[in-house]
């Protein structure tokens, strides 16, 4: 039998790199090996999209969309002219320093404060084709066609291996629909980044392996540790049933910005990568994003009922099967937190929703919010301190957390398998919640671009001139890892680049309780499941990054390791 899987998991694996590597991609890939995994979802009214797909570049100031002619306005605003800049850099007399106004005709970004200087700059050549992609790929996202890349598969049929390899097999053996297009690819990734890169570090198929000497012996005891509570022992079907008696596994995302704004239904993404297992993510940090307010219905009118002609007993309750989204009942551990804003609602007897049913309400309330981003006239620029992201939708059981945590804080019981709680504060505040009961068997730490090695804001040297590094500042991370490498919990970190990886590396060195306390779990390198979507900057649209470009991780260092190389030093015998 389980020859029979690893060799059908080969078959479809060979099928995904042969259909790669000729690139005859049918819109609707699946072939006939696939076809006895799902139903084909029922046809849909396809979307008349705003701008079609050779129609998707426009400078910003000429953009259909108000917010990108914001962003425009934002950028001139703050970005200077990069020939200006040289210029006064190499002590040029009399050369002012102007921000950019011009667009280039190229890929409609500002980018110099004229013309002239946009011709006499060479290097811009450089940054073109990515600033037109961008820009194409911005005025994608709310053209308002049907997006597939972000149709999410449902649970994965358990006999069929996933493949964490890289993006392509990765959606291939997960079941995703075809991504035709190197702009589906970005647009995808990007969406997946987050949940995708924490279940690729912790699955057991992880692509940081000891074979390609990302993962160390010290982290990989740590992993087998938290292995056995995300998965079954070898041999055992890994289905639902094997969550009894298990711990929830916790996943703390620690100064979580706008992965705590993602919607639930792409964390499940997360959670049905281990089936038998039971979630609970926490986003703690300043930035998180919060529900909105919770405004009660507006009461019932009385009206007769008027059943339509033909009414079928399947298409009638259509508003009932809205709300039978996420009936599933709340774990006990989450009934304990909630101070009920609002009171649960009584199970209803309809069957829940299944996969399909819910995806198509998604997408449904998904063709309204593009409207909504198709209007939006605000555009925060992205600079170094973003603001808190937008408030997220509430879901069905979402509570109010403050009365447990004592902080602005929301926990959603989403699915059995899925919880998510999320807390506006820094993360040392609510340590003293999770202090006692972190353990490595069901516990790990997430901090995605914490910015470790950046300088701190608030907190300085001895010299009171030189900024301290983040890691070290009392204010911001200084607490907080020696805090969680007491936990021996591993702590997984992401940069965007390979030169923000290496500062918050070298920036362990310079925390006095954090050097010499930790070991490797994950030597530093680059992230399987980073985005591929390049993030423009604001302040300088040269400046070009992708979230979650590399990974590491440490862990704090076990006590006997420390204390039997103590004993090394004593006892000659043992040297
Ligand atoms: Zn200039
Ligand atoms: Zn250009």
């Amino acid at each position: 039998m389980a020859a029979f899987t690893r060799q059908r998991s080969a078959v479809r694996l060979n099928a995904a790199f042969r259909t790669r590597a000729t690139c005859i991609c049918p819109s609707s890939r699946r072939h006939f090996l696939s076809w006895f995994r799902k139903p084909a979802p029922p046809p849909r009214p396809e979307h008349v999209p705003l701008l079609t797909q050779d129609n998707l570049f426009h400078p910003f100031s000429e953009s259909p969309f108000p917010m990108l002619r914001a962003r425009g306005e934002a950028i001139k605003k703050i970005a200077p002219c990069p020939v200006c800049t040289t210029a006064q850099e190499q002590g040029h007399p009399h050369v002012e320093l102007k921000n950019v106004a011009f667009e280039c005709p190229d890929c409609g970004w500002p980018t110099h404060c004229s013309e002239e200087h946009w011709k006499q700059d060479e290097e811009h050549e450089k940054y073109c084709t990515r600033l037109r992609e961008s820009n194409e790929d911005e005025h994608d996202l709310r053209s308002g066609r049907r997006m597939v890349e972000f149709e999410l598969p449902g649970p994965q049929p358990y006999e069929e291996a996933i493949s964490f390899s890289n993006w392509d097999v990765f959606w291939y053996t997960r079941g995703f629909m075809s991504m035709d297009t190197e702009r589906s690819r970005r647009l995808a990734s990007k969406l997946l980044s987050y949940p995708i890169t924490i279940g690729g570090a912790l699955h057991q198929f992880s692509p940081l392996m000891l074979s390609n000497q990302r993962l160390t012996p010290e982290g990989s005891r740590s992993m087998a540790a938290l292995r056995t509570t995300l998965h079954v022992p070898l041999g055992a079907p890994e289905t639902g049933e094997a969550q009894v008696g298990k711990p929830q596994v916790r996943i703390f995302i620690l100064g979580a910005r706008a992965e705590s704004s993602l919607p639930v239904h792409v964390w499940e993404q997360l959670c049905l990568l281990f089936p038998a297992a039971q979630l609970h993510i926490f986003f703690i940090g300043p930035q998180v994003s919060l529900p909105k307010p919770d405004t009660p219905p507006p009461p019932p009118q009385f009206e007769p009922p008027t059943p339509p002609p033909n009414a079928t007993p399947e298409a009638a309750p259509s508003s009932d099967a809205a709300s039978q989204l996420n009936t599933t009942p709340p774990t006990s551990d989450t009934a304990l937190q909630t101070s009920t804003t609002t009171p649960p609602v009584p199970a209803s007897p309809l069957p829940p929703l299944t996969h399909a049913e819910k995806m198509k309400q998604i997408q449904d309330t998904h063709a309204e919010k593009v409207k909504e981003l198709q209007n939006r006239t605000e555009y925060l620029p992205n600079v170094y301190k973003p603001p808190p992201p937008v408030d997220i939708s509430r879901e069905k059981y979402t509570r109010n957390a403050i009365n447990r945590y004592g902080v602005p804080s929301y926990t959603t019981p989403y699915t059995k398998e899925l919880t998510v709680t999320g807390m506006r504060t820094n993360y040392i505040d609510v340590h003293h919640h999770f202090s006692e009961t972190l353990d490595p068997y069901s516990d790990a730490f997430f901090f995605f671009s914490p910015g470790f090695g950046f300088p701190s804001e608030n907190s300085f040297a001895e010299d009171g001139v030189t900024p301290l590094p983040q890691i070290a500042s009392p204010t911001e991370w200084g607490p907080v890892l020696p805090a969680i490498l007491e936990s021996k919990c591993p702590v997984f970190v992401t940069g965007f680049s390979p030169a923000d990886v290496e500062r918050d590396v070298r920036s362990l060195s310079e925390a006095p309780d954090v050097a010499g306390q930790f070991e490797w779990v994950v030597m530093p390198g680059p992230n399987t499941f980073s985005s591929e979507k390049w993030e423009i900057s604001d302040f300088d649209p040269r400046v070009m990054i992708k979230a979650n470009w590399g990974i590491w991780a440490i862990r704090g260092r076990s006590k006997d390791i420390q204390e039997r190389s103590m004993l090394d030093g004593l006892l000659p015998w043992r040297q």
